[in-house]
């Protein structure tokens, strides 16, 4: 399939994952609509990318996928400057780190909210068009813990492994109509993510990570370019781990 002229749409892209999800399909000559909530980081990532890429294939939009309205208000509005997304790349997600016995409900209602529903809200509204069209492209981010759990993290894996039920699902309605849509699940990854973590995860990488060390974002990135970019409509469904081995044993 060519890339050039595809519309991607890129949620939680003003750092980490995102941002090299973003740089990596304009890369590969995609255009590319970066949205995030934090709007300063996404003025700051689409600077840097239009200096990278060029002023036209990058367009940034404040999009907080917890709001219904602003994933509305970003359709219309990118619809009105490109027409319909051709990739959307669910990325935006928040870590929180508990006892699960500590966890309130609303808490774990908070973390679903962003990482499981935020998805399934662009899913549908971006996810709607490709089915009408009868193309397109949807690649979601969950995480290990989908398969491994996260201790300490219930509300994180269980939003990830939703994530992934919703994947499985999606391919399987969405096959007939040429909609593919795949699941990335990446290991640690050495972004703001990991927070205090970081010294701690540094160690741990190097020690328990068959790859010796914390994944990039661009290893990421690589796996949601090959998913994009790959010339079938028969790639659909799939659970591509990106974690350096770690989950091997
Ligand atoms: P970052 O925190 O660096 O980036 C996440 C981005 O998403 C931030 O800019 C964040 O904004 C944004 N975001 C959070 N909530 C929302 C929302 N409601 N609407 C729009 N944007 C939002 O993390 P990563 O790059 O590491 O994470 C990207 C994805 O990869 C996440 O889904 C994460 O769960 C997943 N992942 C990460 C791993 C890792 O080790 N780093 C491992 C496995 C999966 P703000 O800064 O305001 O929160």
């Amino acid at each position: 399939m060519n890339s050039n002229g595809r519309t991607a749409l890129v949620t939680g892209a003003a750092g980490g994952i995102g941002a090299a999800v973003a740089h990596s399909l304009l890369a590969a000559g995609l255009r590319v609509c970066l949205t995030d909530r934090d709007e300063a980081g996404l003025e700051r990532e689409a600077a840097r990318l239009r200096a990278l890429h060029g002023e036209r294939p990058v367009l940034f939009a404040r999009m907080d996928v917890d709001r219904p309205d602003e994933v509305e208000d970003v359709h219309r509005t990118l619809g009105e400057a490109w027409g319909a997304v051709d990739v959307l790349v669910n990325n935006a997600g928040i870590f929180d780190e508990r006892p699960f016995l500590e966890i309130e409900e609303e808490g774990f209602r908070r973390v679903l909210e962003t990482n499981l529903l935020g998805a399934v809200r662009c899913c549908r509204v971006f996810g709607r068009d490709m089915v009408e069209r009868g193309s397109g492209k949807i690649v979601n981010i969950a995480s290990i813990s989908a398969w491994r759990g996260a201790p300490r993290a219930a509300h994180y894996a269980a939003s990830k492994a939703g994530l992934v039920a919703l994947t499985l699902t999606l391919a399987r309605e969405f096959a007939e109509r040429n909609v593919q849509v795949n699941v990335v699940l990446p290991g640690y990854i050495d972004t703001g993510m990991m927070g205090h973590r970081r010294g701690v995860m540094l160690k741990y990488a190097a020690w328990r990570v068959p790859a010796g060390r914390l994944g990039r974002p661009e290893d990421v990135a690589e796996a949601v370019r090959l998913l994009v970019v790959a010339d079938t409509s028969y790639l659909t469904g799939a659970q591509l781990v990106v974690d350096g081995g770690c989950s091997l044993g």
